[in-house]
């Protein structure tokens, strides 16, 4: 008998992100703002003069440093990863051991799920209410009582693009000994992080990422911010040199202009708000949708019972969003792509 793929890993199916040809991506939570060209300019120079046969900086301390320094923290507490992907393999596959218990409140980000499956854990998930929330008392008796290893969740949230207030997270991580993972992919466009009082707690771990504010997700880039035992750890259970030469000098020259960060940030918050305010003018009477959530983040989730047949007349107008069951994601694009978003729902609500 030849080699067998194990019984755990035959039932995974390949990651497929919505493939073909469209004219707006609207589904992957992308910003729309690719680097300028002074940007581009000065990768360009960096990667010019440098020494590719040699390995990279293990810990790619000066990207750390410069992330630090935007974020206002120590670059010691600082880990940077192959996307904050590979930082959520890490502390999913090493910080717990088979058969452990951690909670996500779902809908949640699926990779928490994702990556718990292929270690092992027991992944409990339970129900957020209709507004996208849960009650953190009851969260929190539950993570003791049941003896709850780890909690996982994006804040804000991803795909419901609810935010939950910093108080409030420090409130669940505080009565609590397990490893709270607060993934805030999105938090430049909420600005209420935990990362301020994250010296107080020494069972938090925050998860940053260029691929979303930052507009560089094709340099695969995300870092882990937390107190020096959880810090050490990490550095102790990644691969040595898990972010490549060409993604550092990348990310030292896109990381040096924050002016220019900001200014995308603000360009990016006021584009959500307008295909936010432009998919509310459409509710009212129609039952096109029931619910669209209030967005903290670069992209509006919605309910809806015509969910697969919105999506299908999206990608029939050349727009790929994301379907998720009873629920569309839409990511905020280009003024005239947004328009486009709101033309076809209003067309679609007027059939
Ligand atoms: C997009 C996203 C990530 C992935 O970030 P990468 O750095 O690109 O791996 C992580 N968490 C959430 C909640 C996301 O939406």
């Amino acid at each position: 008998m030849g080699f067998e793929i194990n019984e755990k890993l035959r039932r995974f199916e390949p990651y497929l992100p919505i493939s073909g040809d469209f004219r707006a991506r609207m589904d992957a939570n992308e910003s729309f703002i690719a680097p300028d060209s002074e940007t581009i300019a000065r990768i360009l120079a960096k990667i010019g003069s440098a020494a590719l046969n040699r390995y990279p900086d293990p810990y790619a301390e000066h990207v750390c440093e410069l992330f630090a320094n935007y974020l206002g923290v120590y670059a010691e507490n600082v880990v940077a990863g192959n996307g904050s992907d590979e930082i959520i393999s890490i502390i999913v596959s090493s910080f717990f051991n088979k058969g452990d218990r951690i909670l996500t409140f779902s809908p949640e980000f699926s990779m928490y799920g994702f990556y718990a499956r292929i270690s092992e854990l027991e992944h409990i998930s339970v129900h957020k209410d209709e507004d996208m929330l849960f009650d953190i008392d009851e969260a929190r008796s539950f993570i003791n009582g049941q003896n709850i290893k780890g909690v996982f969740l994006s804040n804000p949230c991803n795909p419901t693009s609810v935010g939950i207030p910093a108080r409030e997270i420090l409130r669940l991580a505080k009565g609590t000994d397990a490893l709270i993972v607060i993934d805030e992919a999105y938090m430049e466009f909420y600005g209420d992080s935990v990362i301020g009082a994250l010296k107080d707690y020494d069972n938090v771990i925050v998860l940053k990422t260029c691929s979303k504010a930052f507009g560089l997700a094709g340099i695969r880039l995300g870092f882990a911010v937390a107190g020096n035992k959880i810090i050490d750890a990490l550095k102790a259970a990644k691969s040595p040199y898990n972010v490549n030469l060409l993604t550092q000098l990348a990310a030292e020259a896109a990381l040096s202009d924050f002016k220019k960060i900001r200014q995308n940030i603000s360009s990016i918050i006021e584009a959500r708000d307008f295909l936010y305010e432009g998919i509310r003018g459409l509710e009212g009477e129609n039952t096109l949708f029931e619910r669209v959530y209030p967005t903290r983040t670069n992209f509006v989730f919605i309910k809806s019972a015509n969910s697969s047949r919105i999506s299908e007349v999206f990608r029939e107008n050349g727009v790929a969003v994301r379907l998720m069951g009873g629920f569309l994601r839409i990511t905020a694009g280009t003024r005239e792509e947004n328009e486009r978003a709101i033309r076809i729902l209003s067309e679609i609500r007027g059939e």
